[in-house]
């Protein structure tokens, strides 16, 4: 839209959340080096606040007078990012601060989330056109909405904006950790050696599917990518059985649940080689785990990879096809659009359930879409 002359002139002032330790730990470097001075220039006022710990960032966001900010800025990998969902989405004011506009500058060893921004803005990857994608949305109020999912361990509830990932994937991320000085290439190296030395996934696997209800389903913002969203509250609702096949409303926060009727249940057959729930059409700046999922639609992309039938060379193939949006060609493969999830791992009895890169607790875990809309800045 047309800005007026004191939108157009007025400063914004931006709160820097720098993890230090991210990837090659090179956030500091990438700050003085290709942020700081575009920020200048560009009439940017800004704090830096430097991470000395984990969940500091967390901590701040559920403090901090958001008033002060027009934007927040993440220098990091997804991690801290999903230290500040959560952070915010623990306020009393949660559903407002969570529409607080944000962007990333990648400096961490897992970009998935600022890697798609800049795909589809047909930018390269760099820190430099990250920091220009996000001050020209936040001048020009270009928003684009995000999706926010719930994971629930019993009494644990982790929010996340990217993916829950088990088997193969999971793995990689995980157990290519110590390579983390290599930054992306890690997932490479990590990718190849999981493939020689093959796994079998096995887990009770359920999920509700998603049905084209327009609108409420939907839930907010969605094709609003041009406004800024409004002070409004979350839409959607979704029950998920509990352990005694009672209805149990999760969505707490919304003052009138609008409950959509929950369609059947319906199982996942396996064995797997690799399971995603995801919210991203992409895992990282060149890895496409759903081409075809659009941020904000509404809905998780459950992405299937099984195990019997796929040779390891198709493993191999699928992995090279992941940095091209044609994974579709591999009809073993299967994307089905979800509204909520459930899934209890079986083999290998112990593993790695991974949500947004981090490890969450190897047990049976929940998931659903959240009402909530997060606004990263776009072109
Ligand atoms: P990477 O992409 O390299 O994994 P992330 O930004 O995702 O980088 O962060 C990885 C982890 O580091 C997250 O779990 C985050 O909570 C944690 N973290 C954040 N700040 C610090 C810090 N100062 N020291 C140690 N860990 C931190
Ligand atoms: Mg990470």
């Amino acid at each position: 839209r047309e800005l007026n002359d004191e939108e157009l002139l007025a400063k914004k002032r931006v709160l820097i959340l720098l993890n230090p330790v991210s990837g090659k730990r090179t956030g500091l470097k990438i700050f003085h080096a290709h942020v700081e001075q575009f920020l200048n220039d560009a009439g940017v006022e800004f704090e830096l606040f430097v991470t000395q710990r984990a969940n500091h960032a967390r901590e701040r966001l559920h403090d901090e007078d958001l008033d002060k900010w027009d934007g927040l800025l993440f220098m990091s990998g997804d991690g801290l990012l999903n230290e500040g969902v959560n952070g915010l989405l623990s306020r009393e004011d949660a559903t407002v601060a969570i529409q607080k506009p944000y962007g990333i500058i990648p400096c961490g060893s897992g970009n998935a989330i600022v890697g798609a921004i800049l795909h589809y803005s047909h930018e390269d990857y760099s820190p430099l056109n990250a920091a220009f994608v996000f001050t020209k949305g936040l001048y020009s109020f270009c928003l684009h909405p995000m999706d926010v999912g719930l994971c629930i361990q019993g009494e644990r509830k982790t929010y996340f904006c990217l993916v829950v990932n088990w088997g193969f994937s999971g793995d990689v991320d995980i157990e290519s950790e110590v390579f983390r000085k290599i930054g992306e290439f890690r997932f490479i190296l990590g990718a190849i050696w999981r493939v020689v030395d093959r796994r079998i996934y096995r887990a009770d696997i359920s999920y509700l599917p998603y049905d084209e209800i327009p609108d409420v389903a939907k839930g907010i913002g969605s094709g609003n990518e041009n406004s800024i969203p409004g002070n409004v509250e979350p839409e959607v609702t979704i029950s998920l059985p509990n352990n005694s096949g009672v209805e149990n409303n999760l969505n707490s926060e919304s003052p009138s649940p609008k409950p959509i009727e929950p369609s059947s249940w319906i199982d996942l057959p396996g064995p797997f080689t690799n399971v995603l729930l995801t919210l991203s059409p992409m895992l990282s700046h060149e890895l496409f785990c759903a081409p075809s999922h659009k941020f904000g639609c509404g809905y998780f992309t459950l992405v299937n990879i099984p195990y019997t039938n796929v040779s390891r060379m198709q493993v191999l193939q699928m992995v090279d096809s992941f940095k091209e949006d044609n994974l579709a060609n591999f009809v073993r493969l299967t994307f089905t659009k979800v509204k909520a999830f459930r899934f209890t791992p079986i083999y290998p009895p112990k593993g790695y359930i991974v949500v947004d890169g981090e490890v969450v607790p190897y047990e049976t875990c929940s998931a659903e879409i959240t009402g909530h809309k997060m606004f990263i800045t776009s072109l």
